[in-house]
């Protein structure tokens, strides 16, 4: 839970999310045209999608398949019988006056999200519900001076369209929530949970309480957000309004209001007072959606594992912190990287460097997993050395940089440049003896209390030796050369 302070004491957020997600599917919900993004304008439109008189919806048995197999992901009731209703509105990119939408029986009904916070710890969020609709057109207001064009490509596209429980407390929450949100879905394959694109966005409700309050308050809808960092920037602006609004006196209007990117501000779009009658009715060209108890048991079995389930083995089995494991289940590909890396290896080890090294260079070099120049054989190689003791953890991060720059194995790398960790007991004495011997005065204050000497003597040794010398033998001969 994230405080507001305001001036009259501390407030509470409250936050339920409503997520409309593109589900992966070659055809639209109701017609054959196809989804693909980016292709021209009005290319991709049935005559179903351009409503025009007399045609008649098919559902799309993919997008049902997809649906039931997210509500399955998010552990939620799949309702056997689902009503597919037309909410009325009028809009230049809905041709048909309508959209096909479900309202009173969804798809999916109640189900839960385990998020994974920052500190290690998981919370639990509600799901209301996820239903299925079809996506608007898209109108076009900077094609030219005078004019709105219309692009149909994207009227007709099945959306399942995901509600939370008002049960998020902070921004952090809210972005945890749609990260786990995204990764089961990518998971399980039904979206590409791409915000950029538009195939994932977010509309934001929140309202403000009295920490200690139980009832919920009046909130505002903050509508289509396409990124988790403008999610998180809308809250924390939103809450600090409302908490003004309050204590001054006023009370919170219910209305749906705009993420301005530009300004950093949430403003309003449209009142409660002036907000749609849908006038919803079941449409009749649609009978309603029967499924298979059967079918959908099968569906049941062909999930894969998912990040909870996931998370919960790399811990079981490699010994990983929680907050590591969520970071690798985050995306399947990290974790199916970061397995082929640990495959009979130290598996803490093998977490580390991917999640520090790799990640670390990765974003450096604005790269993802799928794109590393280093490969998880590689990174295993780089990992062995390190287990064997033929370097150290010190030399080997100069190994990773010199993989990453050179594309050489760690072997190759170690070999050409000499970076063989020295084990070799006369040797580290030799040196330790030489650095002694050149510092008389320090070894005297050493011996006077001075114990701090320790660690110079230790980078002095490195120093000379190309940082070559095993660590922890040179720390118990130099203790016993300095009795
Ligand atoms: P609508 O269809 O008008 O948007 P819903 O009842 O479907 O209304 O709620 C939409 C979202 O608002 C849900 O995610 C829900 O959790 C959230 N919500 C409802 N009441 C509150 C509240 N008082 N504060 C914050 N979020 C709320
Ligand atoms: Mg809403």
């Amino acid at each position: 839970m994230s405080i507001v302070q305001g001036q009259t004491g501390d407030w509470e957020m409250v936050i339920g999310l409503e997520v409309h997600a593109q589900v992966t599917s070659k055809a639209k919900l109701f017609s054959g045209a196809a989804t693909e993004f980016g292709a021209a304008p009005n290319t991709q439109v049935s005559l179903v999608d351009a409503a025009f008189p007399g045609m008649l919806p098919v559902i799309n048995g993919v997008c049902v398949e997809q649906a039931v197999r997210t509500g399955l992901g998010l552990k939620a009731e799949i309702n056997l019988v689902s009503v597919f209703d037309r909410k009325n509105y009028f809009y230049a990119d809905l041709p048909a006056g309508y959209q096909i939408s479900q309202y009173k029986t969804p798809i999916v009904g109640k189900g839960e999200i385990l998020l994974d916070l920052a500190d290690g710890s998981t919370r639990k969020v509600g799901i209301t519900r996820l239903h299925l609709e079809q996506d608007a057109g898209k109108s076009m207001h900077d094609q030219s001076p005078n004019e709105t064009y219309v692009d149909l490509n994207r009227a007709g596209v099945a959306l399942m369209e995901v509600v939370s429980e008002p049960d998020m407390r902070s921004g952090e929450e809210a972005g945890a929530y749609l990260k786990k949100l995204r990764a089961i879905m990518r998971y399980l394959g039904t979206c590409d949970g791409n915000m950029e694109e538009g195939s994932m966005r977010c509309d934001v409700n929140l309202s403000m309480r009295r920490v200690g309050d139980t009832t919920l308050g009046t909130r505002c809808e903050i509508k289509n957000v396409n990124s988790i960092r403008f999610v998180q920037q809308a809250i924390e602006y939103e809450s600090r309004r409302q908490v003004e609004v309050l204590e001054g006196g006023g009370a919170i209007k219910q209305e749906t209001r705009l993420w301005d990117t530009t300004k950093g501000e949430t403003r309003s779009m449209r009142s409660k007072e002036d907000a749609h009658d849908y006038r919803y009715f079941p449409d009749p060209d649609l009978l309603p959606l029967k499924l298979d108890a059967a079918w959908v048991e099968g569906i049941k079995a062909t999930l894969p594992e998912l990040p909870d389930d996931k998370k919960a083995r790399f811990i079981g089995d490699y010994g990983l912190k929680p907050y590591d494991a969520a970071v690798l289940v985050a995306e399947k590909s990290s974790a199916d990287f970061f397995e082929k890396v640990a495959k009979d290896r130290d598996g803490k080890l093998a977490a580390n460097w991917v999640t520090g090294e790799l990640f670390g260079a990765l974003n450096k070099l604005d790269k993802t997993i799928d794109t590393s120049p280093v490969s998880a054989d590689a990174l295993g190689g780089l990992v062995d050395l390190i287990s064997n003791q033929t370097i150290s953890g010190r030399i080997a991060k100069d190994v990773f940089e010199a993989m990453l720059e050179t594309g050489k194995p760690a072997a190759q790398i170690v070999e050409e440049k000499g970076l063989r960790q020295v084990t070799d007991t006369g040797a580290i004495e030799k040196s330790i003896d030489d650095i002694l011997a050149a510092n008389a005065d320090k070894v005297a204050e050493y011996k006077s209390g001075k114990d701090k000497l320790f660690g110079f003597f230790v980078g002095q040794v490195m120093k000379a030796t190309g940082g070559k010398v095993n660590p922890a033998m040179l720390n118990e001969l130099l203790k016993k050369k300095l009795l």
